[in-house]
């Protein structure tokens, strides 16, 4: 059974920026309003992340990481509506079967939090009493310690931090009233550092830097036809004086991250036909849905999305940047 399990985990959590993302989902849907990650050996041998959220009670530690445990969905109908971003109950059980996992917790109100060792879906120990501050600290040691052949596709430490650090930047766009860092363990110095602010275009500018941000344009579209088509689409897309060696498509969808790939052509085909020497953009989106169009369990690892309707939604995305572009190039 046990090697099922680890297979099935080596799905769902397939390199380190996989768990990263995990976690973090994790640490926004408790309400964190400051998330810090540390990595040693480009997560390999350490994946921590700690937040200022709302903790897990002493009561739910024994069953936080047998699978399909989540605090999130409590009625079948439920389903229907997921607003959070987990809902399967899945991810921290996927890592204890492939690393060491330890969480450190504490919830409102209490004078001191717990902190537990996970292994193959159980707790190794009654959780021991510790020092806290508020929130959460996960640690992911010696991920795919069980699995010799993924560890050996994973050599390189550099492109796997890289991941990651271009990942929280994702985050980071999106929800701009959370603070992010990201650094190496044992380095002083952080590769990500963003502070909460009210203004997309100042995010844009501290993660991103001064030449995006200097040419961005604001586009926005919708539809609101009930029996066929409805959609909100917010987003930041570059102009004519910035392109990149390639395009960087922040797409959240519904408030997840998440890749579209035929809407990610469909706008490098706009930015083609009307910007050529731009074409290699910066666009940030936000597309709110109902919950049910969205299909989000097509990949284990729940990033690449179905949607209903999806050639009108990309068909209208495209007119709309298309058109948006020309009038502010003309
Ligand atoms: P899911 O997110 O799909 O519910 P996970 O395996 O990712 O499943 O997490 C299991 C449960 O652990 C969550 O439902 C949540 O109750 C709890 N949890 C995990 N991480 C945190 C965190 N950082 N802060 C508070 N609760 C957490
Ligand atoms: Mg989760």
């Amino acid at each position: 059974e046990s090697v099922v399990n680890r297979i099935a985990a080596g799905e769902v959590i397939q390199r380190p920026v996989s768990a990263v993302k995990e976690l973090v989902e994790n640490s926004l849907d408790a309400s964190s309003t400051s998330i810090n990650i540390v990595i040693k050996d480009g997560g390999l041998k350490l994946i921590q992340v700690s937040d200022d959220g709302h903790g897990i009670r002493y009561e739910d530690l024994p069953i936080l990481c047998e699978r399909h445990t989540t605090s999130k969905l409590s009625v079948y109908e439920d389903l229907q509506n997921i607003k959070s971003m987990g809902f399967r109950g899945e991810a921290l059980a996927s890592m204890t079967y492939v690393a060491h996992v330890t969480v450190t917790t504490i919830t409102g109100g209490q004078l001191h939090g717990y902190r537990v060792s996970y292994r193959d879906g159980v707790m190794e120990h009654e959780p021991k009493a510790c020092a806290a501050v508020k929130g959460t600290q996960i640690m992911i040691e010696n991920l795919f310690y069980n699995m010799t052949a993924r560890r050996k596709t994973l050599q390189n430490s550099a492109d796997d931090y890289a991941k990651i650090v271009d990942l929280i930047c994702r985050f980071a766009v999106h929800h701009i009233n959370v603070s992010f860092s990201c650094r190496k363990h044992g380095a002083a110095r952080t590769d990500v550092h963003t502070v909460a602010t009210s203004s997309r275009i100042d995010a844009i500018k501290s993660i991103y830097g001064v030449s995006v941000s200097r040419d961005l344009i604001e586009v926005t579209a919708s539809a609101n036809d009930p029996t066929c088509l409805v959609f909100n689409m917010h987003g930041y897309i570059s102009n004519s004086n910035y392109s990149a060696k390639k395009m960087t498509m922040v797409l959240f969808i519904n408030d997840r991250l998440v890749e579209c790939t035929a809407l990610k052509r469909a706008i490098e085909v706009v930015y083609a036909a009307t910007l050529p020497k731009a074409s290699k953009p910066f666009v940030y989106m936000s597309i709110i849905l109902p919950p049910e169009h969205v299909d989000v369990n097509v990949h284990p690892t729940k990033r690449e999305v179905s949607l209903l309707n999806q050639e009108r939604i990309v068909e209208t995305v495209q007119t709309t940047i298309e058109s948006q572009l020309r009038c502010s190039n003309s």
